[in-house]
């Protein structure tokens, strides 16, 4: 009976004094309990501290639309197909036997969390993360965007050659009704190998203030179109390269403003994006690894407060980056150096083969340990750091099979080694299509969350940064001042308890004293 029960997908209730359930919102008080350290005559003095909180989210979610800049790249119609074939519980025949539609890999759809434990018989009871707040189903999203190539997204999905043919055979007539709309196409950013897919473009090729109004009113259309409630917009085309940090372009939100209405050419299509989110107030969310998000357009989403995510899906290599060297600088381990190759066939490796757009994904792809070892002063010395090395080239023949070999180097006790030789082979665009989900998923939700210290009087919105994505991503963006956590463990786990804190649960803990004391 247990078996059934924790494998069942209920909803459940929290029985609680702090909790209350209306129609419209489940409203918690939350005590947060952190502990503040002061040094005084060469000692530490840990001081428990708590915090009273009423957190509120709205339960009824409406109908939810996502727009894909890029949607008809190898993520766009992938992810595009993937909510096809779930929506209508497909089932394909492929060489290894039949196969039916999943969201693995999605960790909103696919992991469980657990809610406590049974009270007869003391084991765990799970659930899935997407029971745990009122949440819009993936089936349910309305998908639409825009791509500077006008294939349609069926075409596309043959384009992108990542599904089985009898899967493909089955969305095949839905999908070839979907074209994407003409975006902006400003061909300095995104490498010139790239021109010739750009047959889907709105005139012009540098920012201008017809840009952003054109794109409003594109999410405008979209929205009522489809009656919907709220859309998430989300970049999944090429990378661009970086935009230059210019004081009195991009640096404040008056001045990226002022330059786009200028048509400065340090502006690019991606920010444009951006700021067309913001002032639609529609959550903006970047998958790729460039600096979308210059000073000037995080300033516009903290006036707007209108939440913005990035940067880059963390899918393959950098995912197991953040999950070994978290393990290793943990167990006391001195990591000193990481040696990453890549190689892919896709068109995304075709754009990232030029210098430009290659230098972005190397910035992103670079700071991802850096936390962990800031961490751990009793392995690294101040400013010391271990070696580390990416490399990516393009090879047409592997196309959507990526290739990560990595080798991590440590010194381990009285100055010995240990070497890990890792070599992923991972399908990308099947490893980033559940992550856009989940990121779209976990946006939407924190646009129904608001809090306040208990005893305030006005409700608030989370930080404008939504760095309660970073578990998706690999170069997280936080508010300004605040650090970036990129150990995998740590970034599930913020998530997972912010929701909690949200229904009135405490954080999941794994003391286990019941197990322990008795
Ligand atoms: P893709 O090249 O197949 O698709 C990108 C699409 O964007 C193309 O269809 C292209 O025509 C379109 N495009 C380019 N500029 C545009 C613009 N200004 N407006 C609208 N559309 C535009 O690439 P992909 O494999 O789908 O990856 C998409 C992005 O996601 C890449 O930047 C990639 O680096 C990033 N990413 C992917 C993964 C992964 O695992 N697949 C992981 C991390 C990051």
């Amino acid at each position: 009976a247990l078996e059934s029960h924790s494998r069942a997908s209920k909803s459940f209730t929290v029985n609680s004094p702090n909790v209350v359930y209306t129609p419209e919102n489940v409203q918690a008080k939350y005590t947060y309990r952190t502990t503040s350290v002061d040094f005084t005559d060469g000692q530490y003095t840990a001081t428990p501290k708590e915090t009273v909180y009423d957190f509120k989210t709205e339960r009824n979610v409406g109908k939810v639309g996502v727009m894909l800049v890029g949607w008809g790249g190898n993520n766009g119609s992938t992810v595009t197909a993937g909510i096809i074939a779930n929506r209508r519980k497909l089932e394909w025949e492929t060489k290894e036997g039949p196969r039916a539609a999943n969201y693995y890999g999605s960790v909103v759809m696919s992991s469980t969390v657990k809610l406590g434990e049974d009270s007869r018989t003391g084991k765990d009871v799970n659930i899935p993360l997407q029971t745990l707040l009122p949440m819009v189903h993936p089936n349910d999203l309305v998908i639409g965007g825009w791509d500077i190539s006008k294939m349609d997204i069926a075409s596309a999905m043959d384009r992108a050659q990542v599904l089985e043919p009898t899967l493909k055979s089955l969305v095949r007539k839905e999908m070839a009704h979907m074209v994407p709309l003409p975006s902006i196409y400003y061909p300095d950013f995104i490498a010139a190998n790239q021109e010739g897919r750009a047959d889907n473009v709105v005139q012009g090729s540098k920012a201008s203030l017809e840009h952003v109004e054109h794109l409003r009113k594109d999410i405008r259309d979209f929205k009522s179109a489809n009656g919907l409630d709220r859309v998430i917009i989300l970049w999944t085309a090429n990378t661009e390269r970086y935009a230059d940090i210019i004081p009195g372009v991009n640096d404040t939100a008056e001045n990226l403003m002022r330059a786009i209405k200028d048509g400065h050419e340090e502006v690019s299509p991606s920010t444009v994006f951006a700021v067309a989110s913001i002032l639609e107030k529609t959550p903006f969310i970047n998958g790729s690894p460039q600096n979308t998000f210059v000073p000037g357009c995080i300033q516009l989403a903290e006036q707007h407060s209108t939440f913005i995510g990035g940067d880059d899906f963390k899918s393959g290599q950098t995912k197991m980056k953040s999950a070994l060297v978290d393990f290793m600088i943990n167990a006391g381990i001195k990591l000193t150096s990481i040696a990453s190759y890549n190689h892919l066939g896709n068109n995304d490796g075709r754009n990232l083969s030029e210098q430009k757009q290659f230098r972005s994904k190397e910035i992103s792809k670079s700071n991802v340990v850096d936390d962990m070892v800031a961490a751990n002063h009793v392995l690294y010395k101040e400013g010391e750091h271990p070696d580390h090395c990416v490399v990516i080239k393009y090879m047409p023949a592997v196309g959507d099979n990526k290739r990560a070999l990595d080798e991590y180097y440590a010194e381990i006790f009285l100055g010995g080694h240990q070497t890990i030789s890792l070599f992923n082979v991972c399908e990308d665009s099947l490893l980033a299509s559940p992550l856009i989900i989940d990121l779209v998923l976990i946006s939407d939700l924190f646009t129904r969350i608001s809090w306040r210290k208990t005893g305030e009087e006005e409700w608030k919105k989370f930080h404008a940064v939504l760095s309660v994505l970073s578990y998706m991503l690999k170069a997280p963006l936080t508010p300004p001042g605040t650090p970036v956590v990129n150990a995998l463990a740590k970034q599930r786990s913020a998530l997972v308890n912010v929701m909690r804190a949200c229904v009135g649960l405490v954080p999941e803990g794994d003391m286990g004293l019941e197990q322990k004391l008795f």
